[in-house]
């Protein structure tokens, strides 16, 4: 380090700069190519530079970038009814990033539990849950060092543990005497959390609470959404439907978007003037989001994306199988997590040193997000070189 950076310290960056992208491969500025197993987070669906993306995009930029919402945007329609024929939902709301869909989720809960007479409406949310960082979102969240520092945090969040629907259920029992409920947040697959699946069992028994009690199933499908576990969303693999989901990560291949799916009571809450946003749903995200959307289908990737992400999950348990300190691979579909019995950070490093991308949440567990465009060549070398660096790690003697 040699001068001090120009930019706020929020993240410990890696010692490379990557100029390009082809496909599931990245090229830093010496040229280096590096197998991208992250896709920025699980953004870029199509991979980079796809053959349709880019010209789809080059055209929309000619054409026109951005539009109020004071107008009619019909690619916004042709999107809304792309994600809505997947879902099964009644209508859309477009935005420009996950905490932004999860703002909107939460006005709705309050706009909710106040049409049903709760002066001071409550949200259930779970332990180890991420939905952003905004203030509201942040307080939603189940993670003290994202909340750190910036209370007073915002109120109306009631936590539980992630799974224990007997707690949720004791909770409604408490709650039918005065309610004050008005819905339930949660990830159907936590990400940043540590890739842990809601049970199916779990997501059930909330959709029948929320039923029952007439609150909001509020989904944040932004990292596990838009085919990523091989199903379009992954509550579809529970066989439920949520009354409102939010959307943002994959939808757009990287073109900065978010998007909240409302169906039933949720549909017809916001009204002209409750809601809304400068950028949001603009066409170049809008041409973005409908490429990648024609592409999957036309494509069949998220049908590939399930069965590669078995083979991968199967092969990196076989590899990894009876290693000291390797503890399972859990996920589904292209969103797979390394559990490891100990914190694991250093691996990022030592991956990229060997052209690897990936990355190391909670602590101890390697995250695998590759692109939906992934092939089975592309797996075979992720497998290859990651499964001898997780070995050599463990093996190391705790520095
Ligand atoms: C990334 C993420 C968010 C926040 O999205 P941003 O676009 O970073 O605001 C919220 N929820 C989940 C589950 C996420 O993975």
């Amino acid at each position: 380090m040699t001068s001090p950076s120009p930019l706020m310290p929020t993240y410990v960056r890696q010692p490379v700069a990557f100029t390009r992208g082809e496909g599931a491969f990245l090229f830093d500025t010496t040229g280096r190519r590096y197998l991208d197993c992250l896709s920025g987070i699980a953004v870029n669906t199509l991979g980079h530079a796809h053959p349709d993306l880019v010209p789809a995009l080059q055209d929309q930029v000619a054409q026109m970038i951005h539009c109020a919402n004071l107008f009619e945007i019909p690619l916004q329609d042709q999107v809304a009814e792309l994600l809505l024929a997947h879902s099964g939902m009644t209508n859309a709301f477009f935005c420009n990033s996950g905490l932004e869909a999860n703002e909107a989720m939460l006005k709705l809960a309050r706009l909710h539990g106040h049409a049903q007479g709760i002066d001071v409406p409550q949200i259930v949310v779970f332990e180890r849950a991420f939905h952003g960082r905004s203030l509201a979102t942040l307080s939603a969240t189940g993670n003290a060092r994202v909340q750190k520092g910036f209370e007073p945090l915002v109120e109306g969040f009631i936590r539980l543990p992630f799974n224990d629907l007997a707690a949720l259920q004791a909770l409604a029992a408490r709650d039918a005497v005065a309610p004050r409920i008005s819905a339930v947040l949660l990830e159907p697959v936590q990400g940043e959390g540590g890739i842990t699946a809601a049970t199916p069992e779990f997501l059930q028994g909330v959709r029948s609470l929320c039923t029952q009690h007439g609150w909001l199933m509020m989904l944040d499908e932004i990292q596990c959404g838009i085919g990523r576990t091989g199903r379009w969303f992954a509550h579809q693999w529970a066989g439920i439907r949520p009354d409102v989901m939010s959307l943002a990560k994959g939808l757009a291949s990287g073109v900065p978007v978010g998007a909240v799916l409302a169906d039933g009571p949720a549909a017809g809450l916001f009204t002209p003037g409750s809601h809304g946003t400068t950028f949001g749903g603009n066409p170049l995200a809008m041409r973005a989001a409908l490429t990648t959307l024609e592409v999957m289908a036309r494509d069949g990737l998220v049908a590939h994306a399930g069965a590669l992400g078995e083979k991968l999950k199967a092969s990196l348990t076989a590899a990894l199988a009876g290693t000291p300190g390797f503890v399972e691979v859990r996920g589904r579909g292209l969103m797979l997590g390394i559990v490891l019995d100990r914190p694991a950070g250093a691996l990022v490093k030592q991956a990229l040193d060997a052209g690897l991308v990936i990355n190391v949440t909670a602590d101890a567990v390697v995250r695998l997000l590759p692109a939906l465009i992934f092939t089975e060549a592309e797996a075979d070398e992720l497998v290859q070189r990651l499964v001898p660096l997780i070995r050599a790690f463990l093996q190391a003697p705790a520095s």
